[in-house]
Formats: structure tokens, sequence, C-alpha cells
């Protein structure tokens, strides 16, 4: 068998859900500091590929950081000097929490509220599982 026909194989053999969740990458952020402030230019980016309000990502990461902090129009404005690899930590920690589905473990989820319940309800597999209002 020749070579690519094995790779064209291997990549058929591959399940839907493994092939999604590569392609699933959430941007690194792009930050530089500004006095004691630290400013991240791609928030608004992140926020998109991961689906969710900016807002939410916001208080999130802020309460995670136990910093201050603004949106504005183009970025977001933490009120310390964080180091980059600590945002995406967090932002990680974020996409874990609040978007990656624990079932089938894509990204494709909404946030849904039911019966005073805030849910991760997935678009793929429709599972839902209860997640935390208050950040
Ligand atoms: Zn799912």
């Amino acid at each position: 068998m020749k070579y690519e026909s094995m790779l064209k194989r291997a990549r058929e053999n591959i399940p839907d859900n493994v092939k999604k969740a590569e392609r699933f990458e959430i941007p690194k952020v792009l930050g530089h500091l500004q006095g004691n402030r630290t400013v991240i230019s791609n928030f608004y980016k992140i926020a998109e590929t991961l689906n969710r309000k900016p807002e939410h990502l916001l208080k999130f990461i802020l309460k995670e950081l136990a910093a201050p902090g603004e949106l504005t129009k183009s970025a977001l404005i933490i009120g310390t000097r964080v180091s980059a690899s600590k945002v995406n930590e967090k932002i990680a920690a974020y996409a874990r929490e609040f978007v990656i589905c624990r079932e089938c473990g894509r990204p494709d989820t909404k946030l849904e509220k039911e019966g005073g319940t805030l849910y991760i309800h997935c678009t793929a597999c429709g599972a839902m599982h209860p997640v935390r209002e208050k950040i």
C-alpha cells in the first residue's frame, strides 16, 4: 500500500469528534505591558472563538487573577502586570468550565438557563451539564 493511501486511510479512521476537537484552538493572548497595566489586544477575538460574551469571560478572568480590569472598544485592560501565559491559563480554565462539552469534548455549546439553573448545552451531542452561574 502506498504511503499516501495509508495516510488517507488513517485519517478516515479518526472519529469525527476527534478531528473536530483537534481543530478547536483557542487563540493565544496578544498582550503587552503599559505601565502597571496589561493590555490584551485580541480579547474580543478570543471571546468570539469561544462563542461567549466578552463580559462573561472578562468576569471570570478578573476573578481568577484577583485583579481589576475593564474592556475598552478593542481590548481588555488588566489593572496589574500579568504574564501572557497566566492569562492563557485562565482562558483555558474558562473553556474547560464554560465551553467544552463534558460528554463529547467539542466546543459547539451554548449557555442556557432552564428552571433557574445555567447549563452548557452541547449542540453536537445534546448533552446538558449544569454550570455555576455566579462567577
Ligand atoms: Zn457534546
